[in-house]
């Protein structure tokens, strides 16, 4: 034993060391003072100074920089140059945009939780609200969205109106420019309320508000460009679009064969310097009605008109809709959802130079003003639209499962319904977590180009979840489609969101870890540009210190990966209340453990970790469900800690955590270099794989949650449309809950009697009189049926068509769109 205690000893502090992140000379220390007690204490006096000496050599020359520098430092830069994977121009742009919040944290392995807790409660001001209140009530109350996707295929012409004259098509751009100068947080509950009522509603708002020409303008446009065109775009003078997709260049966007030739031309009767462009886009939102077309092309200059350089780089342009040479107003039809979509192209469309945006100082910053853009309108407007439709959907299938009988009982009662029901309620409290934190973040003046990846996708899939469950629920309900149904065009909207402004699989596999990791990883950015500085000394000056920063960082991971797996994350610094400081310390787990395994993927695989789409897919899982459960928590604190919200909180995140180690186990299994595998399942699981899916306990009462009107359920469904109106079956069905829940008692007495042959009637108004005459059911509970009976009755009625209407509505299009149809 006493031969053992020395080295028992060192491994101690080093555990103590790497948990807590000390200095390499604190841990000098106090390994020193533990051996010098080890021996005191009458350990092995001969192991315990050659431990001690063996750990002088390895650490001392560590301590003195100029040593480690020359010793180890300037070898290990000579390597990682050869290894640092090269970066094409569009992936170093991509890196270089956006800002990092609190997923660095979450890549740390250490996260800071009181960073996440003092941000403030994300808050609307009162116009803000009385615009939700008014204006956007009053289109949700405007719109009939069968009409729209059935008959007009359009928004009618006076919602239109509505919306360009109430601004809101002007919500990002600021007072001063005649917008509404909205905070982020605003404009997503706009667009949440509009997706409640109709996608094609929501897109045709959301389009001109996200990525485009009015927040290019913003960031990027001439005085001249932002006087002009921000007031008109604001007011809805002009309908503006953004062409960057086309037949070839899809998720690639950079591959564009668009091109533009720097010349001279015509230009309101005057000979001036311009752009030629020849471009051929498709799937452009807005385009059929746009007076404005944001372009994004490659510009050349092969006569040196404005510089030496020939191949200037992708440049954005504003084209007025009437300009020669474009052709534009054809349609696409997504879906059966009826926003403008459509191709445009141009032959030989001639702008001069001050149509570029930002004029000549931005030539060739296209991709970059794109992505930086991307970041912010991302975070908004997809996670706003799936959480506006889930919250919608989560609502009402609580209140038509209820309202619903079969076999005597409301379908919300069988379990099978009940377990969909539990998934609706988890998947709706992530996902409005979700998408609330990343507007918040837009609103603390964040660039979150990691969390609006993450947003994007999980709020999308989520939402397609959402809808598939309640689509499950409703039954024929769901499928037959008309006035009375509130689902099936959410439910063949749901492929759009997960199509647009990134495709899911490459934003999945390709964007959230791979910019995630180098983006929020503490020291791989911080390595690989000290490893490119031009001036050798500063070089392996920052290369040495940051170098160090990771080694420490990686073995504090792979400790703290191995201590919280043993202690299944019981121990540790968290902050929270009794109910959730295990929640915390479970994600600081996740985190080490994202840390060590994209750390080791990093070393191992190098710039072939690119090229590993299921590895990279699966740590950005982590990462993913890291950000969605922290931003859970948050929504949890913000809200004052609601007991009553624990159940969707606990679902949820239970949900998470088995989604975490789904993926680590994944990764783990399948990752390439076998050894390294096998350590890392040692240090990640060390008593193998624990989480598990939400109990069914859980699920029933997540499920009951959004049976019953309560806090929880007002919260969760808050924001939505939901006035009970002639064009708004959901709301109408909802507001029935409260009654349809008052009559069960007398609904169960009266179904008893008739079960029992109390009752021997066959009509539902003989059985009534029967129960009335004979003394089962008083008068004043007949009414009380009858009123359930007539509520009901509209809550699962379906539509039906004369052949002729059918026919009238699809004829009415085909007469809009005969001779459109042709191959984009
Ligand atoms: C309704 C609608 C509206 C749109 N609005 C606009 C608009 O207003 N302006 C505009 O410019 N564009 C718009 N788009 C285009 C949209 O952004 C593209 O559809 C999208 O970029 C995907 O391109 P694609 O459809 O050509 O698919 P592809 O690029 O062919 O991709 C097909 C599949 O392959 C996957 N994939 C591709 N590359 C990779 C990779 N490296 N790794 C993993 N998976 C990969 C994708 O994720 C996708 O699942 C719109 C599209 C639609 C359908």
């Amino acid at each position: 034993m006493s031969i053992l205690a020395p080295f028992l000893a060192v491994l101690l502090v080093v555990v103590l060391a790497a948990y807590h992140r000390w200095p390499l000379s604190v841990f000098a220390a106090i390994a020193g003072a533990a051996l010098v007690a080890a021996a005191l204490l009458g350990a092995h006096l001969t192991t315990t100074i050659v431990l001690g000496a063996l750990l002088a050599v390895i650490v001392l020359p560590l301590l003195v920089t100029p040593v480690r520098q020359a010793l180890v430092s300037s070898y290990l830069l000579k390597v990682y140059s050869r290894m640092l994977p090269q970066l094409s121009d569009t992936e170093r742009t991509a890196l270089e945009a956006g800002t990092v919040g609190f997923e660095g944290e979450l890549f740390s392995g250490m996260p800071k939780w009181e960073t996440l807790l003092a941000q403030p409660r994300p808050q609307l001001t009162a116009e803000e609200q009385a615009f939700l209140d008014g204006p956007v009530e009053e289109v949700c109350r405007m719109t009939n969205d069968w009409e729209t996707t059935h008959v007009r295929a359009d928004l009618a012409p006076e919602v239109w109106e509505f919306v360009k004259k109430n601004r809101f098509f002007g919500m990002i751009i600021p007072k001063e420019f005649g917008g509404l100068g909205f905070s982020a947080l605003a404009h997503a509950k706009v667009i949440e309320k509009l997706a409640s009522c109709s996608s094609s509603l929501s897109s045709t708002v959301g389009v001109p508000n996200s990525l485009g020409p009015g927040e290019l303008l913003l960031h990027y446009g001439t005085r001249e460009q932002k006087d002009h065109y921000l007031p008109r775009l604001a007011d809805g003078r002009e309908i503006p679009c953004f062409g960057l997709t086309g037949p070839t260049a899809g998720s690639d966007a950079t591959s564009i064969p668009d091109f533009g030739i720097v010349c001279e031309g015509e230009w309101n009767g005057a000979r001036v310097v311009g752009v030629r462009l020849n471009f051929d886009k498709r799937y452009i939102t807005l385009a059929p009605v746009a007076t404005i077309i944001g372009l994004a092309f490659r510009l050349y200059d092969p006569d040196g008109l404005l510089s030496e350089t020939k191949d200037r780089g992708i440049t954005l342009a504003l084209v007025p809709r009437g300009t020669p040479g474009m052709d534009i107003g054809r349609r696409h039809f997504p879906l059966n959802c009826a926003f403008q979509n459509g191709p445009i192209h141009g032959k030989d469309v001639f702008l001069p130079l001050s149509q570029l945006i930002g004029g000549e100082d931005y030539i060739g910053h296209g991709w970059r003003m794109l992505v930086e853009c991307l970041s912010v309108g991302r975070a908004i407007t997809l996670p706003s639209t799936s959480s506006g439709a889930s919250r919608l959907g989560a609502v009402v299938s609580g209140a038509y499962a209820r309202i619903r009988k079969q076999f005597g009982l409301s379908i919300g009662r069988f379990e099978g319904v009940e377990e969909a029901l539990a998934r609706i309620a988890g998947n709706t409290y992530a996902m409005t977590a979700l998408s609330q934190a990343t507007a918040a973040a837009v609103d603390r003046g964040e660039k979150p180009a990691v969390p609006s990846a993450i947003a994007k996708y999980h709020c999308t899939e989520l939402a397609r979840e959402v809808a598939r469950d309640a689509m499950d629920i409703h039954g024929g309900k769901g499928v037959i489609l008309g006035p009375r149904n509130y689902l099936g065009r959410g439910w063949q909207a749901a492929p759009i969101s997960i199509t647009v402004e990134g495709a899911n699989i490459m934003t999945r596999t390709l964007m959230i870890f791979g910019q995630g990791a180098i983006r929020c990883h503490p020291w791989v950015l911080k390595e690989m540009q000290a490893a490119q500085h031009p001036d050798p000394a500063v070089r392996l000056r920052e290369f040495d210190r940051n170098l160090f920063g990771h080694i420490g960082f990686a073995i504090s991971n792979a400790v703290r990966s191995w201590v919280f797996g043993l202690t299944a994350s019981g121990i540790g610094k968290a902050p929270g209340d009794d109910y959730t400081r295990r929640f915390y310390r479970k994600l600081n787990r996740y985190s080490a453990n994202l840390a060590l395994v994209a750390d080791t993927s990093m070393l191992l695989l190098g710039g072939k970790l690119k090229f590993k789409e299921k590895l990279s897919g699966r740590l950005g899982d982590v990462l993913s469900q890291l950000y969605i459960a922290s931003a859970m928590l948050k929504r949890y604190e913000d809200e004052g800690r609601p007991a009553t919200e624990q159940p969707l909180l606990a679902y949820a995140f239970h949900d998470s955590v088995f989604k975490i180690e789904k993926a680590l186990s994944g990764a783990l299994r399948n990752f390439p270099i076998r050894p390294a595998a096998w350590l890392l399942w040692a240090l990640v699981f060390p008593w193998g794989r624990r989480a598990q899916e939400p109990s069914d306990r859980l699920g029933h009462r997540a499920a009951a949650l959004l049976m019953s009107p309560c806090d929880a359920r007002d919260r969760l469904g808050a924001g939505v449309f939901l006035t009970p109106c002639a064009n708004n079956p959901a709301g109408r069905i909802n507001s029935y809950l409260p009654k349809v829940i008052l009559a069960e008692p007398v609904e169960r007495k009266f179904l008893k009697a008739l079960k029992n042959s109390d009752i021997e009637a066959l009509t539902f108004p003989e059985q009534l009189t029967e129960g009335v005459n004979e003394g089962w059911i008083t008068a004043d509970e007949r009414v009380q049926l009858e009123e359930l009976r007539a509520l009901t009755w509209d809550a699962i009625s379906v539509d039906d068509f004369d052949s002729s209407e059918l026919e009238a509505a699809s004829l009415h299009r085909h007469a809009g769109a005969a001779g459109m149809i042709r191959a984009a």
